[in-house]
């Protein structure tokens, strides 16, 4: 197909794609004979880890036979976190069809292998620009609109939505920040009402801190009370109680909570700081959280799930023990800005029988003198995607450095942009070869901006995103490692490969071995001849489960020991 053509059907796609908040009709919403709802909230603090509740309880429910799906609520203006810098959210996760989502999204589908979609993770920015629309448009025929009822209306039914639309036994709604917080309460008061009207359909569980006093030796349960009374105060008596503790806690202090709190004594919950968080489901299903999740909602409760895949991989992890360093060069050195690439990796390296120590290498501060001191010591490379000059030239510095040395490299998104630049730079010999991102005066663009790419003015939701086809080339290393010739991976970006360039870089020995089979977009690159030197223009990172581990993954990790 012809560059043009393809284009405006692409674009066709993308406009979908990219259409933020889709505007239904209002209706009344009904709600489907049987789906359950959980509702996790969280308080004392954020980052108790929700998303790993969520998520395990996900996992447990799915081991008992059911039909799950997990969804995040966001309490803050952005429309999505697509804006938002990694230092203020960490990652932005993409999910297949499109949407730029929170990151623990790739918690819920790392776990439990279910793809998420653009209506798993909902902010108030979206909840409120949909029923701006919809008062714009006249739906509301004249009433004045209200954060009580339409917006918590809006809430309600975007809630309910996928349980409507998708079949499932049980939607597991997670509330983003902290019970009390001004931003939440809509959401709130949206459970509160749910609650009421689902009956025993639906249960609220929160999840709490418990912190150990050092000089004085105690737990504390004072937090876990307040942050209840606070629910209370909303109108909401949780079901069940989770409470994060770096300490055992003992029946006593137990009682002590369900007491206070009006809860059931096993519905008390901990969570213990565990080795790793796919460890977490194992230590919930001991206590029984999903046993105690179906007899809240009278259901039938069942045998027990061995969990058996689950367990093994956990043990095989326990089991590697040898240590593998991975650089990750970056700009950010922040753990949750690369969280599904630190997953990835040490998924691929408990199946690779190692354990993945990654190190964070800023390459803000790399220079053609410290280079070999800043990246020593590495048994691979993982060049991050970003955006942005900042941090470009140590990136490019410290390319050419792995590609000189013939050390395993993975360059993502922008990372296989810069092993572009990188050789057009030092192999072909184009001093000025550049992104148009970071210089627009470039005379070897050798990175271009995308075609449907040229006239958009508004940043959010407009970039590539989402999945998309790559055809693998025959003989290829990558064609090998997947095993197959088209795949699907996900997208986040503006700018591409200038395929102009192709015939120079390929006659020169990097190959462009994975082409979009629509638009001849380059996907993927590859030196034939080195150790393992592969840049992908999507992230691979993003598809790479617990069960599911991805190929490219498993095979750069399986390079580095070979190294
Ligand atoms: N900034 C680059 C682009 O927009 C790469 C994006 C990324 O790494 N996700 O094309």
């Amino acid at each position: 197909m012809r560059r043009k053509e393809c284009v405006s059907r692409e674009n066709n796609r993308l406009r979908h794609r990219y259409r933020i908040a889709p505007v239904r009709q209002i209706k009344i919403y009904n709600i489907v004979a049987d789906t359950k709802y959980i509702f996790v909230t969280g308080g004392v603090a954020s980052s108790l880890g929700k998303g790993i509740i969520a998520s395990s309880i996900a996992k447990l429910l799915q081991a008992r036979g059911y039909n799950i799906t997990i969804q995040k609520f966001d309490p803050y203006i952005n429309i999505d976190p697509g804006t938002l810098n990694p230092y203020e959210h960490g990652e932005c996760y993409v999910t297949d069809d499109g949407q730029e989502t929170d990151l623990d999204l790739g918690h819920y589908e790392r776990f439990t292998g279910i793809k998420t979609t653009r209506y798993n993770n909902f902010t108030t920015g979206r909840i409120y620009q949909s029923v701006i629309e919809k008062e714009r448009r006249g739906d509301y025929l004249g009433r004045t609109i209200q954060v009580i009822p339409h917006i918590t209306d809006e809430i309600k039914r975007d809630m309910l939505f996928l349980g409507k639309k998708g079949g499932y036994d049980f939607v597991i709604t997670e509330i983003g920040g902290t019970v009390g917080d001004i931003e939440s309460l809509p959401f709130i008061e949206a459970i509160r009402q749910l609650k009421w009207e689902l009956g025993k359909r639906a249960v609220c569980i929160h999840l709490t801190y418990v912190p150990y006093l050092s000089a004085a030796g105690e737990l504390k349960t004072k937090p876990t009370q307040h942050s209840v009374k606070e629910l209370q105060s909303e109108g909401i008596q949780p079901d069940i109680l989770v409470l994060r503790t770096e300490h055992q806690l003992s029946d006593g202090l137990r009682r002590k909570v369900a007491n206070f709190c009006n809860v059931d004594p096993e519905a008390v919950v901990q969570s213990v700081d565990m080795p790793t968080i796919y460890e977490v489901p194992i230590g919930m299903q001991e206590q029984g959280l999903d046993r105690i999740i179906l007899q809240k909602m009278g259901m039938e409760v069942g045998p027990t799930p061995e969990l058996g895949p689950w367990k093994a991989f956990i043990d095989r992890r326990h089991k590697a023990v040898e240590e593998l360093h991975i650089g990750l060069v970056g700009k950010y050195d922040l753990q949750d800005a690369y969280k599904s690439i630190l997953e990835a990796l040490s998924q691929a390296g408990t199946y690779n029988d190692r354990k993945v120590k990654c190190h964070f290498i800023n390459s803000e501060k790399i220079t053609r003198d410290n280079v070999a001191e800043m990246l020593a010591g590495m048994d691979g490379y993982v060049i991050c995607p970003g955006f942005g000059q900042r941090g470009i030239e140590g990136k490019i510095i410290a390319v050419e450095w792995c590609r000189e040395h013939d050390v395993p490299t993975f360059g993502i998104c922008l990372g296989m942009q810069m092993m572009v630049i990188e050789y057009g730079r030092n192999v072909l010999g184009y001093a000025d070869a550049n992104s148009l991102e970071m210089d627009a005066k470039t005379t070897h663009n050798v990175i271009d901006i995308m075609e449907d790419q040229k006239n958009i003015t508004n940043m959010g939701g407009t970039m590539r995103l989402g999945g998309y086809e790559c055809h693998l080339r025959e003989g290829s290393r990558v064609r090998a490692i997947y095993g197959k010739d088209t795949i699907r991976e996900r997208h986040r970006h503006r700018y591409e490969f200038n395929s102009q360039y192709k015939a120079d870089y390929e006659k020169a020995g990097m190959q462009c071995v994975g082409i979009h089979p629509d638009c001849d977009l380059v996907e993927i690159v590859e030196i034939p001849e080195m150790r393992w030197y592969i840049g992908t223009q999507f992230h691979p990172e993003y598809s790479s489960t617990v069960l599911q581990p991805h190929p490219l993954f498993l095979d750069f990790v399986k390079a580095t020991i070979n190294k």
